[in-house]
């Protein structure tokens, strides 16, 4: 049987976690918010899970670029070894750098500077969008000759080495903050302060800021994490797409193309701030709220376990997994996770996101079963669910929000 060890990814990121945590717990440290912590993780499962499906296809992707457009066919020694990563930390860098000073590439990167908390967390926030416009700078590798094997290995290192460098706990790391970018450098990355802003965006190295000039040592300056402008909002959809419809509605309201390529290619800094208070007042009901209920919480912390727990397992066995199956389970995950931010809103409608998991979860056993008890069990449910719909819609609203209407 086929497992895909990817899926260790989740119980080794969750020990440093929970490590972490309870670290600044101990101490008094003030790094995590429950609202925060939950949006990370969140975005960081639709991200693992959506790499379920697309790391064999750009993979692929690789392999045809490099067997068609390759100038070079470079051996896998030492010397094109170290070649490689030095050239994925410099790629790493310029798509970095042009994802912060080009809309285009700020409206899928701005999603992993959202969160005002600084910690492990933040380093799951990276979107789907955001990882596919990373493997697609990876496209000149192979085209510069490396076999896709080497470059899927490299990738590796780039996805792993980030992930210890969001932190507060680790001060500053003597001679290797010459050589490396630290958590004290991409701290000042993260940072809102006016003299932090688009700075240390290399990877591993921090040589490739230095030599393009957008090095900065972090000060004694206390550091205010987040965007310049917060976002104030949880739902799992407005953080993932907020930033595109500010760009679509700006392009909408452009008198010509030159205008609208200039909004496109233009600087993050020129867009029209106005432009999201318009878009929140047209599709946003409410204010935000980061209030939350203990209620609200238990239930938010144990969905949010469900959905680790299901991403696990759908990324371990994903070989083995028929493709209604995998739709099934990442549908159940995805709707938990717009689920999670709908609930950190105070959204009533969330009972029918609730109850449409609640189908999903139903089919998925069906599907899963195939015989006629589970089949009758499923029906069974799925009367049960329709006939006391409103009596479950109290129960649940009176247990989430304390209220019965
Ligand atoms: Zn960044
Ligand atoms: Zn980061």
């Amino acid at each position: 049987m086929h497992f895909n060890l990817m899926a260790l990814a989740v119980p080794f990121f969750l020990v440093f976690i929970g490590w972490e945590y309870l670290y600044c717990k101990r101490k008094g440290l003030p790094f995590y918010h429950f609202t925060e912590s939950v949006a990370n993780i969140n975005t960081g499962i639709a991200e693992r899970l959506s790499d379920v499906f697309t790391s064999l296809l750009f993979f692929y992707f690789f392999r045809y670029l490099y067997v068609h457009f390759a100038f070079f066919h470079l051996q896998a020694t030492w010397y094109n070894w170290l070649l490689l990563f030095l050239l994925t930390d410099l790629v790493w860098y310029w798509y970095h750098r042009l994802a912060h000073e080009i809309n285009i590439g700020w409206a899928v990167h701005v999603v992993h500077h959202q969160s005002e908390d600084f910690n492990y967390t933040v380093s799951a926030r990276i979107t789907v969008l955001q990882a596919a416009v990373r493997s697609l700078f990876w496209s000149v590798l192979p085209v510069a000759g490396f076999p896709p094997e080497m470059i899927t290995t490299l990738l590796l290192v780039h996805g792993l080495y980030p992930f210890f460098i969001h932190t507060q706990t680790i001060g500053r790391l003597g001679w290797l903050e010459y050589v490396l970018v630290t958590p004290s450098h991409h701290r000042v990355h993260h940072a809102s302060n006016e003299r932090y802003l688009d700075k240390n965006y290399g990877d591993v190295l921090i040589i490739w800021d230095k030599l393009f000039g957008t090095f900065c040592k972090e000060d004694e300056e206390p550091i205010t994490y987040g965007l310049t402008k917060p976002l104030g909002h949880y739902s799992f959809l407005w953080q993932h797409f907020h930033y595109i419809l500010e760009l679509l509605h700006a392009c909408a309201a452009a008198p010509n193309r030159e205008t609208r390529l200039r909004i496109l290619f233009g600087k993050p800094a020129a867009m029209d701030p106005g432009a999201r208070v318009i878009l929140e007042k047209k599709l946003l009901t409410a204010p935000g709220t980061a209030s939350t209920t203990r209620a609200q919480r238990q239930y938010i912390l144990w969905q949010t376990g469900f959905s680790l727990l299901l991403l696990f397992l759908v990324t371990l066995f994903s070989a083995q997994l028929s493709g209604v199956q995998c739709m099934l389970l990442s549908g159940i995950i995805l709707v938990s996770l717009v689920n999670t931010g709908a609930i950190l809103e105070q959204k009533k409608w969330v009972f029918y996101l609730e109850y449409g998991r609640l189908l999903l979860v139903l089919a998925a056993v069906g599907y899963h079963g195939q015989n006629s008890v589970t089949l009758g069990v499923v029906t069974v449910m799925v009367l049960l669910l329709t006939i006391y719909f409103r009596a479950v819609q109290t129960y649940y609203e009176r247990f989430l929000f304390n209220s019965g209407e």
